[in-house]
């Protein structure tokens, strides 16, 4: 017997890199990437933490902004919502910010 695991912990050489990764992460999330790229993706998430814990921020802050216009929320607060959203992701991607 031959097992027929796919090659899960090889190395990022094999597929994509995390910048690669990152820079299609709102495309993965929207499902606008190429078969090919959305596996490649796929399979980097797979492997890679900071990646998966990168797509998870963006899913949960795309949710959220969904709602946010799903509620059909005055324009104004909408537009607030939106840049707390990005305040609050922009503090936890860039900790190094002024205070
Ligand atoms: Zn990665």
């Amino acid at each position: 017997m031959t097992p027929q695991d796919p090659p899960k912990r090889s190395g990022p050489s094999k597929g994509i890199t995390c910048d690669e990764a990152m820079a299609r992460m709102f495309e993965f999330i929207d499902n606008e990437l190429m078969p090919n790229e959305l596996l490649a993706t796929q399979y980097h998430l797979m492997d890679c933490d900071d990646c998966t814990n990168e797509h998870q921020v963006r899913q949960a802050l795309k949710d959220l902004v969904r709602k946010a216009c799903a509620v059909s929320a005055p324009h104004h607060l909408r537009e607030r919502v939106v840049a707390s959203l990005e305040a609050e992701y922009l503090r936890y991607a860039a900790p190094a910010a002024s205070q």
